[in-house]
């Protein structure tokens, strides 16, 4: 797929009159009643539920429908699942596909809430983890076990940022017949094609790109046809519905991702050239820099980056760090991403986060989310940062 092919793609998925009823954009269709007139409507409509017919709120409305429609044109895969948060889109594939005595496969750099997941509700459940290596590749096989199940993957990682050979670890999981799911979130629905690297479900919390704006909460599920029926029928089982005004949000927000992140993306390579050349920096973690690890692998398999990223400092203590955020004027600090608006945070001890293999990093790590403001602004933002920075660490 061209990069025009794309572009059309994102300004046409799931705009079927069937579900806009000839408007540019479907309606907001609330309901939790469907009303039939006869036995056979109703009888046409329990038998297709499961394919976008209307048939109860739960299984969702025409909003919901071209949504699932236009995610399905741009992730790929056969359906899509929607849940009211990432996190549920990311629990809910899993708790779909194990079973007590099973045993799955954990990225060591997984969202944090991931992994708090694995640790405190799949163990209860009689489900174990391993953590691996984000770089293990091939060694992934010494790892699986008769009782592997899944293998979860987040590309690149949270806050660290590694990216996967995701079709290496694919190939040899789909050898012991596992499951492959990945949170494909920082790539968005357009940058990277999990279907054609081996992913059999592949999860995005909209909350972040998709949505784009920081004001609606939202996760997607695609699947292949393996995994689609099981997939749908066990979230629908556990109760995972949307509303259709989060829906309409999350549609139009989809109708400028492909402009937004080409900004977000020229935008933080800015920001992280200037960054990598500042003395205060160790290096750069920006998949689409030669000093992230795995950049062969986004130079791969990639169409594209955007505005998150994180960068390994060679000093500093909390009182630095402090002065340098406290200080800032368009910076905010906030745990979310892929808004409009550039955003900072701190994280002194990354190690902490890890059990598989922790690192030696030189210093204190920053997060930045670099939004659309204009670049030059963000850049002086951060030069009177780093002023605040030194002063506090040259009176110590
Ligand atoms: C934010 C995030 C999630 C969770 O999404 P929510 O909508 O906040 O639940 C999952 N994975 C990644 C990589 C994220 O950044």
């Amino acid at each position: 797929m061209g990069k025009k092919q794309l572009d059309t793609k994102i300004i046409t998925a799931g705009r079927d009159k069937k579900w806009t009823q000839q408007l540019v954009n479907p309606p907001v269709s609330r309901a939790s009643t469907v009303v039939f007139d006869s036995v056979a409507e109703m009888n046409h409509a329990t038998a297709n539920r499961a394919n976008k017919t209307l048939f109860y709120g739960r299984r969702g409305t025409n909003t919901h429908f071209a949504f699932q429609d236009a995610m399905v044109a741009l992730e790929g895969g056969v359906g899509c699942a929607l849940y009211p948060c990432g996190t549920a889109a990311i629990t809910n594939a899993i708790l779909s596909f194990v079973k007590a005595g099973d045993h799955i496969l954990m990225v060591d750099g997984v969202y944090e809430p991931t992994r708090d997941f694995c640790d405190k509700i799949l163990d209860k459940m009689g489900v174990e983890t391993t953590y691996y290596d984000p770089m293990i590749g091939e060694g992934i096989r010494d790892l699986i076990r008769p009782n592997t199940t899944v293998l979860f993957l987040e590309s690149p990682c949270s806050i660290t940022m590694e990216v996967q050979d995701v079709p290496t670890l694919a190939r040899v999981a789909h050898e012991h017949d596992l499951v492959v799911m990945l949170d494909n979130t920082w790539a968005s629905p357009i940058h990277f094609q999990p279907f054609e690297h081996g992913v059999d479900i592949s999860i995005q919390a909209a909350t972040k790109y998709i949505v784009g704006h920081s004001d609606v909460m939202l996760g997607t599920a695609t699947a292949n046809e393996r995994c689609w029926d099981q997939l749908r029928e066990s979230s629908y089982l556990m109760g995972q519905c949307t509303s259709p005004d989060d829906i309409y949000l999350a549609m139009r927000g989809l109708r400028t991702l492909g402009v937004r992140l080409k900004q977000h993306e020229q935008s933080s390579l800015k920001v992280a050239q200037w960054l990598a050349a500042r003395e205060e920096v160790d290096h750069v973690r920006h998949p689409a820099m030669e000093t992230c690890e795995g950049h062969a692998f986004f130079q791969r398999d990639f169409k594209g980056g955007n505005g998150l990223f994180s960068v390994v400092l060679n000093r500093g203590n909390t009182e630095a760090l402090t002065a340098m955020l406290d200080g800032m004027e368009h910076f905010s600090m906030g745990y979310s991403w892929g808004g409009f608006e550039s955003l900072i945070l701190a994280n002194e001890n990354i190690n902490a986060l890890r059990t598989a293999k922790k690192k030696d990093f030189a210093g204190p790590m920053l997060r930045l989310h670099i939004g659309l403001e204009d670049v030059d602004d963000l850049i002086r933002d951060l030069e009177a940062g780093f002023e605040r920075f030194n002063a506090v660490l040259n009176h110590q």
